[in-house]
């Protein structure tokens, strides 16, 4: 325990500049502790709400769930309620999938409260996250539904998918019932769902295409999101942004082809950790991964696009291993929970071999690359390979696309350009079609569930 008095001449200057405090029945030593807020952030997903708390020391919180109506509330010790902490109110957004709204008190004496006036049942993850990069101390309040999004279930029902299941019933309709008796809760919402929408598009839809073996997954995974922007541009571009606006584009045009769907592992502004990011690959058992980023590096010369795939044994260049590196200290950044990491994952991982899906990764990587060849020069003329987390799904061919620099400022502001990435999207598009040309889908074996 500090000793009370050692920090009365700090409080008293402290509480002349912040009346309030006092006000609220702080003691002198509340005062003193207080932690300064750096920022609070918001970002509302499908997936999961993130509120953050970024403050010059670390905060110690306690929350728990009251029902009728659903609400969280959350206590946060030595605290004081300032003005940025009272910018959270504003900061809830009226489509946030699961926070109506946020109220904000001093309960007692040093401890300030949150309360979160829900939009439907959840389960939270409250924890810490140490300085990384550019951010001080987090506290981390992750709003997860308590009925998570399947992305098998949430892919059927786009827009889409139903007139690709009439070209290949036989294979989807075996895989939603799958998915079906693992999620109980998802069928009975599910099923009616698909019917209704079946009925609406019945004029639109398209004959069954003949030859058609199966319809072709492709995961796209815009790299980065949310709480981690990826790398920044001189102008201020985000990598985050680009990634996403060209893995849009990658799944629209998959997505008008008459054998392929494509899923994304994010389709907005959050942050999705690596392993999930992969777990959602494996649940709609993506017949390819394809993650899309935009490169850096500490000089502004550097240029060109590259094709990452993953190594068994060591980095194929230093460049290379320490990209791999900075990609995966995305989770840092980002923000994850280390006490619910998925052990069962990882054990998967370890276990099986990823020797054919690497051999498979650097076909569809020599793909892609020949014709990113066409729309940009190539940083590197082969694919390249280190220890990518993200491309660690043992049974799904995996590779990372760096479209451009981002760090170079000719590169950003193509980036930014629509046109450019429309041209990027074709060539990746262009590329995976180049692949399964030569590299036809064989029948499906769930290898694990
Ligand atoms: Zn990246």
């Amino acid at each position: 325990m500090p000793d009370r008095r050692r920090f009365v001449k700090g409080a008293l200057s402290a509480a002349a500049t912040h009346p309030l405090v006092l006000l609220f029945g702080a003691t002198l030593t509340e005062v003193a502790h207080a932690s300064a807020i750096v920022a609070v952030r918001v970002w509302p997903a499908q997936d999961y709400s993130r509120v953050t708390i970024e403050t010059d020391r670390a905060l110690e919180a306690s929350s728990f769930l009251v029902d009728n109506p659903d609400r969280l509330v959350v206590d946060i010790q030595g605290l004081a309620l300032d003005g940025t902490l009272k910018d959270l109110v504003s900061k809830v957004q009226p489509n946030d999938p699961y926070i109506a709204q946020v109220r904000v008190g001093q309960n007692r004496p040093g401890v300030v409260r949150l309360v979160f006036d829900l939009k439907t049942r959840v389960n939270p993850q409250v924890f810490n996250v140490a300085p990384v990069g550019n951010y001080k101390y987090r506290l981390v309040l992750d709003l997860y539904p308590a009925q998570p999004t399947d992305p098998l279930m949430a892919m059927l029902d786009e827009p889409g998918t139903q007139q690709k299941g009439e070209a290949a019933p036989a294979h989807l309709e075996s895989e939603a019932n799958g998915a079906a008796a693992s999620q109980p809760q998802g069928d009975s919402h599910a099923a009616p769902q698909k019917a209704e929408r079946s009925a609406d598009h019945a004029d639109e839809m398209k004959p069954a295409q003949a030859g058609v073996a199966r319809l072709i997954t492709v995961a796209l995974d815009p790299g980065h999101g949310g709480e981690d922007p990826g790398a920044t541009g001189a102008a201020g571009t985000h990598e985050k942004d680009v990634a996403l606006a060209i893995a849009e584009r990658v799944r629209a045009r998959i997505d008008a082809e008459p054998n392929m769907r494509a899923m994304l592992t994010r389709d907005d502004d959050y942050f999705v950790p690596l392993n999930v990011r992969v777990q959602k690959a494996r649940r709609v058992q993506a017949d390819l991964f394809v993650s899309i980023h935009a490169d850096a590096f500490v000089t502004p010369d550097a240029r060109g696009s590259s094709v990452f795939a993953l190594s068994e044994s060591g980095a194929s260049s230093s460049a290379a291993r320490w990209l791999a590196q900075n990609e995966n200290d995305a989770d840092l950044i980002g923000g994850v929970n280390i006490h619910t990491r998925d052990v069962q994952l990882a054990r998967v991982l370890l276990d099986l071999s990823t020797t054919a899906q690497i051999s498979d990764s650097l076909k569809l990587g020599n793909a892609v690359l020949h014709e990113l060849g066409g729309v940009n020069r190539l940083h590197k003329d082969s694919v390249e390979q280190a220890g990518f987390a993200v491309l660690k799904a043992p049974d799904i061919p995996s590779i990372l696309v760096e479209t451009a620099f981002i760090s170079n400022p000719d590169e950003e502001r193509r980036l930014n350009d629509d046109s450019y990435k429309d041209h990027l999207a074709d060539a990746i598009v262009k590329g995976i079609k180049r692949y399964f040309a030569k590299n036809p889908p064989l029948a499906k074996t769930r290898l694990v569930s």
